[in-house]
Parts: structure tokens; sequence; C-alpha cells
């Protein structure tokens, strides 16, 4: 039975959407229609808003108290949703049930909790000599959300907000909506006041009237640099702050004494898992001249690890891509890596081995690749590794930056001040060293190309309040 996502939410409950054109959400790794989103009418989308202003009112006054029990019950009662959370994900966005398991809930809810702990790291009010120093929550959030990590993308930007005294209105991506439904299911079950948190349903458009709206004070956006773009221009009519958390092109760069037996497969991981359909996927491989032969017989070996296949079946590590435009994007990019000399040296265009219908790509690996083609320049979003050779560790830093992006990066040497030394070269809001694991309390987000402004913990709250002055108070 197809399912259907025709309810928005707004005043702390369901309405049903009376947009025009439903849109269908399409099972990736068959091909077949999963679900059917009815998007928001303009007026549903006025619905909502008000909805968030008039919320505003009372939350913003909150206590610091009431938000902790706010986001404790919703974590609960998220917590209570993970078997259904990984499966709608296998379906609609193709990601292995293994990977939903391991990330797609785990991680929000790991933010969720050093959000609630950033609750008390904030200093809240300051004096500064006859001046009392607030931090206030800055209005109504329009929060903007893509398909690939679509859970932890909707809390990363609702829990702060919650967390800050904000309301929102939440518009998830239209490709995988299920998890932004369980979301509102929890938060209906977590008894958050009317108005605090809201849904719209729909595409472009709604996302657009969201951003000019005049009672939305501030934009939270993660999705393409492109889509990034335009809402800033929008945005900057209404002198509004926006938080763009947008495309990577990010480098593991492995100095000439790393441990290649621990680097390799875990860029390799980097690369492929969620099929490459990561902001912070490793997609450039930076090496030493010297080792390539051997790395790239490594990698060869280490990408046997990721066969491809359904994502419901338990020894799947590479599902499909997310959808067709997606496939036909990834493979028209490795075409064209082809066609500007980088050498083939695995996967590609043909079909891999299993699946005989779906959005697959298989494992594909680069070399010789240059700074200056396309596939070393622009975000794939697909399972795609591109190997760069440097002669000497400032050619390697030159490697590393020569993108307009700026997320992430990672860098691997067998002596741990080196490898430090290095990442403090590397223009990216997050630098991975020897294959740390992810500290989702630190801040989150990107420079150049890859977007302002940070999430998680108390840097995602701080992001969310303004300063008052009150003189002589
Ligand atoms: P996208 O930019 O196409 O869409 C993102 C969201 O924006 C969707 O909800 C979409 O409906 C909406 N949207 C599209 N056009 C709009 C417009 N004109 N006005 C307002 N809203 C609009 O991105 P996507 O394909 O969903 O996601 C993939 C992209 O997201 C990749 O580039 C990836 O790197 C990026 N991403 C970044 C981060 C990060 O934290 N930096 C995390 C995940 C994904």
């Amino acid at each position: 039975m197809t399912i259907q996502y025709a309810h928005y939410y707004a005043n702390g409950a369901f309405h049903k959407a009376e947009g025009a054109e439903a849109m269908p959400v399409v099972n990736p790794a068959t091909g077949d229609l999963f679900a059917v989103v009815q998007p928001c009418s303009p007026n549903d989308v006025e619905h909502a808003v008000r909805s968030a202003r008039s919320g505003f009112d009372a939350w913003s006054t909150s206590s610091i108290e009431q938000r902790r029990t706010a986001l404790t019950r919703l974590s609960s009662a998220l917590a209570a949703r993970s078997e259904e959370a990984a499966l709608l994900l296998a379906n609609e966005m193709g990601c292995p049930v293994w990977l939903g398991k391991l990330m797609q809930l785990p991680m929000p809810l790991k933010g969720l909790e050093f959000t609630i702990a950033g609750l008390d790291q904030i200093t809240w009010t300051e004096q500064v000599g006859n001046g009392l120093v607030e931090r206030v929550p800055c209005g109504v959030v329009a929060a903007i959300t893509p398909w690939n990590f679509p859970l932890h993308q909707i809390v990363a930007k609702v829990a702060p907000v919650i967390a800050a005294g904000c309301t929102v209105i939440l518009k998830p991506s239209e490709v995988a909506p299920g998890a932004a439904l369980l979301f509102m299911e929890a938060v209906h079950d977590a008894g958050l006041p009317p108005g605090v948190v809201n849904l719209v349903w729909g595409g472009p458009q709604v996302g657009e009237q969201l951003v000019s709206h005049p009672v939305v004070d501030r934009i939270s956006f993660t999705g393409s640099t492109q889509v990034g773009r335009a809402i800033m221009a929008s945005a900057a009519q209404g002198l509004k702050p926006v938080t763009l958390e947008l495309g990577g092109k990010s480098a593991a760069v492995l100095l000439d004494d790393a441990d290649l037996d621990a680097a390799v497969p875990a860029v390799v991981r980097l690369s492929m898992a969620n099929s490459g359909q990561a902001c912070v996927s490793q997609s450039r491989l930076i090496a030493p001249k010297r080792l390539i032969p051997e790395i790239l017989e490594r990698t060869k070996s280490a990408m046997t690890q990721w066969p491809v296949g359904n994502p419901l079946d338990a020894a799947t590590r590479l599902g499909p891509v997310a959808t067709q435009g997606q496939f036909n994007r990834v493979r028209t990019m490795i075409e064209r890596a082809v066609g500007d000399g980088a050498s083939l040296i695995q996967g590609g265009l043909t079909r891999p081995e299993g699946p005989e219908q779906g959005f697959y790509v298989a494992p594909t690996l680069f070399s010789g690749v240059r700074p200056d083609m396309e596939i070393a320049q622009e975000e794939v979003f697909g399972p795609v590794l591109s190997v760069l050779a440097y002669e000497d560790e400032s050619e390697a830093a030159t490697l590393a930056n020569a993108t307009r992006y700026g997320l992430s990066g990672a860098v691997w040497s067998g002596d741990r001040a080196r490898a430090t030394g290095f990442a403090r070269q590397m223009r990216t809001g997050q630098v991975v060293i020897n294959g740390a694991p992810q500290n989702l309390a630190t801040p989150f987000g990107g420079w150049g190309w890859s977007g302002f402004g940070r999430e998680n913990g108390r840097f995602g709250i701080e992001d969310l309040l303004v300063y008052r002055s009150l003189h002589g108070a």
C-alpha cells in the first residue's frame, strides 16, 4: 500500500494539506512508487507560520527547565521509533538497514543529548559595567532540510530551536519525508506546547514562501550550494540572517608515515557509506606520489568490502543512490571525468553485479586526477573516490585547499602532532585526525561554498540567540 504524507502540523495538531500536485516518493532500489506527498497550499503554509508566531510569545519566555523537559521527552519519544526509522529510510532513500540502525537514528539521539547539555553551558546573562547583557531567542525560524541523513538534519535544526526558546516551521525534503512525519509524531507524543514545532510539506515553492515570509525571522538551511545561494539572495530582501550548511568536497590526506592498514579502509568507508551521499564524504584521497601504486591496490581491495545490493538485505553495505536524478548526475560526472583524462581504476558506468533494477552505481575509483578537473572540484554525491598525488607536504596542503568548498577533511600520520599541524593548514570547518570518531558536541559547519553558521550542542543554540543590552538594569 502506498504511504500518504498528507497532513501538515500547526498549533499542536495535524491538518489535511490542500496543495495542488501530489509528489511521488520512489523506492530507489526498485523504481516503484513507495509513497506520495501531498504538498501544503499557500494557506496551509500561512497557517503554520502564524502558529509558530503565536507559539513564540510563550515559548520565548519558557524556563531552561521547561526546555530541558521538552527535549528529554522528545528524545524518549524518538528512541521508541528506531526500527521504524531504519525501514523507512531504506525504502525512501536506499540507506541500508545496517547503516540506518548504526547512524541514522543514534546520531540524532546523540545530537539531542548534546543540545540538552548545551543548555547548561551557555552564559544566558552577563553584567558588563552598568549593562546587563542578555542572550534572547531570535524569533520564528524556517528550517529547510535535505534527504541524505533526514532525521539527523531535522534534529540538528529543531532541537536547538527548542533549546533557544525560538519556534520553527520545518520543511523537510520531499525525497525522504518519512523521517519528518516520524519526528512530528514524536513531537506530538512529547507534548510540546502548540506552535513551538510546526511542519509543512512541499518542494522549492513551499521553501520559497517560508524564506520570503515577513513573519519568519531567521532561516536555517541544509542542502545544496546552489539552493543555498538562492535562499541567501531571497533572505537578503528581508535582511534575515541565514545559517547555510551546504555541499562539500572533502579531502583525506595521507602523510608519508600514515598507517595504511588503518587509513585506507577508513577513507573508503567515509567515501562509500550512504552511497557517498554525505556532505562530509571524503571524496578526494590525497597521497604521496611514491605510494600511489600501493594505495590504489589497497583501495581496490577495501572497496570489495562494499557489496552493492538491496538496502533491506542485511549483507548489503552499499544501497542505490536516492533518486533517478542523482543516478543520472553521478553517471554524467563519471563520464566527464573519463573525458577529462582521469584513469578509471574500478567501477564506472557498468551496472554493478546483482540488482537488475534500481538506481545502483558501482563503487568507483579514479586515479591520475588533477585539481582542475570537475571530479576534483565538484561534489558528486555518489560512491566515487578520486586519488590525487603530491610530491611534498606543502603540495598536499595546496591540493587539500584547492576547492571552493570547506566543510570537512581528514589527515593521517604516524605522528599525531604532525597530523595536527597539517590539520591546521586545512581551510575546513572540521578535520578528522587519524580516524577519530565524530564529536557531536563540537561546532559543525563550513567555510566558503560549504556555507556558514554552526550546529551541534551549545554552538547550535548560540546560533539562534541574539544579544540584548539593558543599560542601567
Ligand atoms: P537541495 O538543495 O536540492 O534541497 C534541500 C532542501 O531545499 C529541500 O527540502 C528542498 O525542497 C528545498 N529547496 C529546494 N529549492 C528551494 C528553494 N528555491 N527555496 C527554498 N527551499 C528549496 O539538496 P538535497 O538534494 O536535498 O540534498 C543534498 C545536498 O545537501 C548536497 O549538496 C549535500 O552536500 C548537502 N548537505 C549538506 C549538509 C551540511 O551539513 N553541510 C548536510 C547534508 C546535506
